[in-house]
């Protein structure tokens, strides 16, 4: 049987973020080694291919854009996302669905800021992470001038999206040494997870409210029934409780409640589960619908919304957009068509605020300060927020 999880500390959801290339997926890798390796830690190695590659979900054909592993430090429990590729952040951070309460900010000391650093740090800005640590990775490569104005650099760029770059951490770090087990560069990870529970706070969750966990991956598992995983976004569920699944329009009990692999009796905000849930057909539940405390929500379609349509250097449109544009709006994990009205006047340009009116292809759960993403085609085209419902 497998080792029940024990919560003996507080969990955080954390992830790097940084331009391609400089070396997210090999200082996550060299994270959980770092911390594998600490005596008495509970932490598992995730080697390099098993954070870059997935392979049990690729087999399975879903579309994978989050990677997840687990680690411990001395004071807390980490749930860290390395997300492979840039579209991918701008889809799961804004929508929700990455649900960082602290970012480690990647910059190659041998490139300095990047576009997608700089977007990254825009983006997380945008749905209220507020606490960032800076790795400044390839130290081991770098020479100590260059490696001081990237420092700058990097700083100034935090304190230009208000973060406060003078206070922020800056950790030297080399995530290649680190993985070989160079001691100066294993101390140099250890410097950095210190900075991350220290820097980053506690986050206020709200597990008084009903429970609610959007679904982002649905798997069958032989001889046991159909298993739903996501983050729970509020509230608790335990095994035994009945749930409603809204998009599937059912009713049903929780038998079951995994955190990495491990059962546990109850989850609360913040963790990420899977949900074996009591005769609930495979085909019945997708990705996109939510998992609530029966009758808590009621699901809506029209609502109006501040979004900011991409410029065309971010990855937006190259054309403006009027009433009638009908784009793909992903809400939490769902991936819905809507109608725009624009409030204003006259059409809207990329690189623009606006305020709009949409009425979406089907009911979800709907709530002001929702965020959600504005896709077309498979790119983001903007960001927005749900002001109120219409
Ligand atoms: P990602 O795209 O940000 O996830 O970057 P990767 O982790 O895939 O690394 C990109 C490249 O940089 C790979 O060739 C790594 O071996 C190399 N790299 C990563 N970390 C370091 C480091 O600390 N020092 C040096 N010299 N190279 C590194
Ligand atoms: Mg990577």
């Amino acid at each position: 049987a497998k080792t029940p999880f024990v919560r003996t500390k507080p969990h955080l959801n954390i992830g790097t973020m940084g331009h391609v290339d400089h070396g997210k997926t090999t200082l996550t890798a060299a994270i959980t080694k770092v911390l594998s390796e600490r005596s008495g830690g509970t932490t598992s190695y995730v080697a390099l291919d098993r954070i870059d590659r997935a392979p049990e979900e690729a087999r399975r054909g879903i579309t994978i854009d989050l990677a997840h592993v687990e680690y411990e430090t001395g004071t807390r429990h980490y749930a860290h996302v390395d997300m492979p590729g840039h579209a991918d952040y701008v889809k799961n951070m804004v929508t929700g669905a990455a649900q960082l309460d602290g970012a480690i900010l990647v910059v190659s000391a041998l490139d300095g800021v990047m576009p997608q650093t700089a977007e990254h740090v825009l983006l997380a800005r945008q749905v209220g992470v507020d606490h960032i640590v800076v790795a400044l990775n390839k130290a081991d490569a770098g020479d100590e001038e260059l490696t001081e104005l990237v420092e700058l650099e990097v700083r100034e760029l935090l304190t230009a999206h208000g973060y406060g770059g003078d206070a922020a951490p800056v950790v030297r770090v080399s995530g290649l040494r680190a993985l070989k087990g160079d001691p100066r560069w294993t101390a140099a990870v250890e410097a950095l997870l210190d900075a991350v529970d220290t820097y980053v706070p506690l986050p206020v969750r709200y597990t008084d409210a009903p429970f609610l966990l959007p679904v982002e991956n649905v798997l069958t598992i032989t001889g046991r029934g159909t298993v739903v995983t996501g983050a729970v976004e509020r509230g608790t569920v335990s095994v035994g409780d009945r749930v409603q699944v809204l998009g599937a329009d059912a009713e049903t009990v929780v038998t079951g409640l995994e955190t990495f692999g491990r059962p546990m009796d109850s989850a609360e905000a913040g963790d990420n589960v899977a949900l074996l849930l009591r005769g609930l057909p495979r085909d019945a539940v997708r990705r996109g619908h939510v998992v609530v405390a029966p009758g808590s929500v009621q699901p809506a379609r029209r609502f109006t919304a501040r979004v900011h349509l991409l410029s065309t250097r971010e990855g937006g449109r190259r054309t403006p957009v009027s009433s009638g544009y009908r784009p793909q709006f992903y809400l939490r994990t769902a991936d819905v068509v809507g109608d725009v009205q624009l409030a204003g006047e006259g059409p809207a340009h990329p690189g623009e605020t606006v305020e709009m009116t949409v009425e979406l292809g089907r009911e979800v759960p709907l709530e002001p300060g929702l965020g959600f993403a504005v896709r077309e085609g498979g790119r983001t085209v903007g960001a927005g927020t749900v002001t109120a419902l219409a």
